[in-house]
Parts: structure tokens; sequence; C-alpha cells
């Protein structure tokens, strides 16, 4: 039976269109036998309002204890791809303070172009030493080649996120995201699974992503988030 221990994308009330406070998160990941927590909420690029600006994430390290109620918090970030060029909301002197950057590409940031153009967008974004995560990769809107690009992010130790909550929501996202799972096992790319909750009853909720994974008979050692030493091995900016 495959697992993961650790939700590696999950949203606070900081992040605007989200409902929970870390506190609530928290309890929940520990009551699903979660052991570690990451909070991704979304940089300011999203646009839904400056309240959160770069000192929000600046100060997560120094604000958040490590472990919290027996459970490891990661502190992270969503940030937004910003232009085709990969460039991140972010400053790096920001990016440097956290243990995790998921980048994504949101329809609301950045406009879906041509295959090729994405293909070049994430190759970019692969280029970035401090991103860690391809966010939500299924997502039609901004699809790439997989193959090709896959390649690319085994090359930049890029860690590819198996998104569950986009399986119902995302067109084509469970299709595409078995396709580029069976790519990561392949090729041996890690993979991330997560909830991408919104409020905390969706924390842990990865029941999607790990089916689609156990039907494609995907090897546990390449889910980074098995376990919060193969998580922190995994992440090059993480406090140890
Ligand atoms: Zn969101
Ligand atoms: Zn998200």
């Amino acid at each position: 039976m495959l697992s993961a221990k650790i939700d590696t994308h999950t949203h606070t009330i900081a992040s605007i269109h989200a409902y929970s406070s870390l506190k609530e998160n928290i309890d929940s990941a520990k009551a699903k036998g979660l052991t570690g927590l990451v909070v991704t909420d979304h940089a300011p690029g999203l646009g839904l309002g400056d309240t959160f600006p770069k000192t929000y994430f600046g100060n997560m390290r120094k604000a958040i204890p490590k472990n919290v109620s027996g459970l490891r918090i990661f502190k992270g970030v969503e940030a937004n791809v910003l232009d085709y060029d990969g460039t991140l909301d972010l400053p790096t002197t920001t990016l440097q303070k956290l243990d995790l950057v998921i980048a994504s590409c949101h329809i609301q940031v950045v406009k879906p172009t041509t295959i090729e153009k994405q293909d070049q967008l994430w190759i970019n974004v692969a280029h970035n030493p401090y991103v860690d995560i391809i966010g939500h990769s299924g997502d039609e809107h901004f699809r790439f080649s997989f193959e090709k690009v896959i390649k690319e992010f085994k090359k930049f130790h890029k860690i590819v996120e198996i998104n569950s909550s986009s399986f119902p929501t995302r067109q084509n996202a469970r299709k595409n995201c078995r396709e580029i799972a069976l790519l990561c096992k392949k090729y041996e790319v890690p993979i991330t699974v997560s909830s991408d909750a919104h409020f905390y009853t969706e924390i842990g909720n990865f029941k999607e992503a790990l089916d689609m994974l156990e039907d494609i008979d995907f090897p546990q050692e390449l889910i980074v988030n098995r376990s919060v030493e193969s998580l922190i091995a995994a992440l090059p900016h993480c406090q140890k």
C-alpha cells in the first residue's frame, strides 16, 4: 500500500481564498496521522490582494517552531510563475528563507500559450535552484511535452507534484497525472502527493492520487513525502 505522511501543499487564511488557520490545519494533520505539514500559502502574484506581502514568508522560520504538537512544520510557499521566462513573484532573498518552494502556473497570472513555449517555461522554472516542486503538473492549461520536460526535471533535481484535488476539478488532470507519473517511474523522478487544501478537512486527502499511483505500480521510494526524513533529504534549502 502506497502512503504519504506529510501534506506538501496546504493553504491557510493567509491565502485570502482559504478558510482555516495554521493551528486548525495542524490539528487536522495530527488527527489524520500525518507526521508533518508544509504551509504553502499563495505568494502575492496571484492578485488576491496585497494583504500578505513577502514579509509574511520571510518571517515564517523565526515565528513558527520546527515542531508543533509532534508534527514537523515545513515553511513553504506556492509561488506564481509570472511569465514564459519562468520568473517567480518572490525575490530570491525571500525564497532562500523557506524550506520548500512550489512553482505553479495559474491562469489568473500567466496566459496559456503553445506547448513549445510552455515547454520552455517549465524548463526555465526547472533551472531556478530555489524551486523544489513543480506545482499541479497535470494542469491541462499549462501542458508541456511530458517526456522531454520530465527528463529536464530529473536533471535539475525537481520534484513533480501529483495534486490530488486537481483530479475532479482540473480538466484532464487525472489522465495527465497518470501519464506524468508513468514517466516519473520510468526515469526515476521523485514525486510528491498533496491535497492543496483550502480548508482543514481536506488536509491529508491524497486518496485519488494514491489510488492512481497504486494502479500503475508506482514505487513508494519515489514518493518524497513518505516520511519526514525522506522529505528533508529531498529539499536542499530545508532547515535540518
Ligand atoms: Zn488557492
Ligand atoms: Zn495551492
